[in-house]
């Protein structure tokens, strides 16, 4: 039986190990290599290497292959001495990571050296609690969590769509959440709109929303803009925004959207209902196909009654919504296959969901490969785009 020496010594042998500095200069370099700290909890807590994935040692062989896919990606292991960083490079080669070094001396040789390192971003107690469902996916776990936290949704509308969006986005622990909605709840919108109560009619419809989410989740910061979305502040709004859950019900302003959102390359969830159908798809710009290319003019007005004149079942806008909302936290942790050039139809009578494939125009005036440049300006009821060689502007 060997003793814990000749294991490490045996297990050193097996390995490749590089100095403090060596390791520096690869994380430097491109591509930089997945920096992997194999310490406890509270030890990486108090201080780790920037960006370091964590991993306890304990941890490692049930947990690398989700975190790191690639086996073949260049892998820095470290641990506060370099010892635990030895044994983990050797199960990682074992587990077949082709390209794994340990560093020797680990984070304190490190620290001691005067080289960067912080203080990682940890959840609290309580939102290690609140948040447990989603720690225990592997697709999501602290990390992703974390990413949610951070992240910024606008809900466009904080009707019928917008309602179960901001409600999902909210328990999700998305860290900002902005709603813009310009008007006060009627007795008439609680049919659908779950955001809001009977002791808020005749309130404006963003403040009762605030009141409901950060009632859900004080970890959300909830943004209001009780202002009408328009050419003047539209690109203001969306500023700084990572995704866009689009949830109005008229054609200027989704035009309008479109082509801000291409502007500021924010990727926009689309979702639409009528009486018993509803639609989804994701507009990513550049990368699938925008609204435009999907509907390159709005309908004549008479075949496109709004949902206060059409009406519709309570339920569905929460069925279309909650896609929405999904396809939204599905793009804020890059998960899974969005419904980019895909458009899901969902009829509520037949109980089915359908995909139709939407394809990029080429011809497209807003995203297409001769596009001039977008001017934002107020649409009418053509919604064309404004050029600016057709509308030159000094
Ligand atoms: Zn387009």
């Amino acid at each position: 039986m060997a003793s814990f020496r000749e294991l490490l010594a045996r297990t050193k042998a097996q390995i490749r190990e590089v100095d403090t500095a060596t390791a520096e200069a690869a994380i430097a370099g491109r591509p930089a290599p997945v920096v992997l700290d194999v310490r406890e909890p509270d030890e990486y807590e108090q201080g780790a290497l920037p960006g370091a994935v964590h991993i306890p040692r304990g941890h490692l062989e049930s947990q690398v292959e989700h975190r790191i896919a690639d086996r073949d990606a260049p892998i820095v292991v470290y641990c506060a001495g370099g010892t635990r960083s030895a044994f983990a490079a050797k199960t990682l080669s074992d587990l077949g990571y082709t390209d794994v070094v340990s560093m020797v001396g680990g984070f304190n040789k490190w620290k001691n050296e005067g080289r960067d390192w912080q203080t990682p971003q940890t959840l609290s107690p309580e939102q290690r609690n609140r948040y447990q469902r989603h720690l225990l996916l592997p697709e999501v776990g602290e990390e992703g969590q974390q990413k949610l936290l951070s992240s910024r949704a606008l809900l466009l509308g904080a009707g019928g769509l917008g309602s179960p969006a901001a409600l999902y986005l909210a328990a999700a622990g998305v860290g900002t959440l902005g709603i813009i909605d310009m008007d006060v709840v009627d007795d008439s919108n609680l049919q659908r709109q779950i955001l809001h109560n009977v002791d808020r009619v005749g309130e404006r419809k963003v403040d009762s929303a605030k009141k409901t989410l950060t009632a859900l989740n004080p970890d959300v910061d909830v943004v209001t803009y009780d202002v009408r979305l328009g050419a003047d502040n539209v690109l203001d709004i969306i500023d700084g925004y990572d995704v866009i859950v689009d949830g109005t019900d008229n054609f200027p302003t989704r035009y309008l959207v479109n082509d801000a959102s291409l502007l500021k390359r924010i990727p926009v969830v689309h979702g639409s209902i009528f009486r018993f159908e509803g639609q989804a798809t994701v507009f990513a710009p550049y990368q699938g196909p925008c609204y435009r290319c999907m509907i390159p003019e709005p309908p004549p007005a008479e075949l496109a009654p709004s949902c206060a004149e059409a009406g519709v079942l309570g339920v569905l806008p929460g069925i279309i919504g909650s896609i929405q909302t999904m396809e939204a936290i599905k793009l804020l942790l890059g998960l899974g296959d969005p419904l980019i050039g895909r458009l899901l139809s969902y009829d509520a009578l037949d109980e089915s969901f359908r995909t139709f494939k939407v394809n990029r125009d080429p011809e497209c005036p807003a995203c297409g490969e001769n596009a001039g440049e977008i001017v934002i300006a107020e649409y009418d009821e053509l919604c064309t785009p404004h050029l600016r060689e057709a509308h030159p502007t000094p």
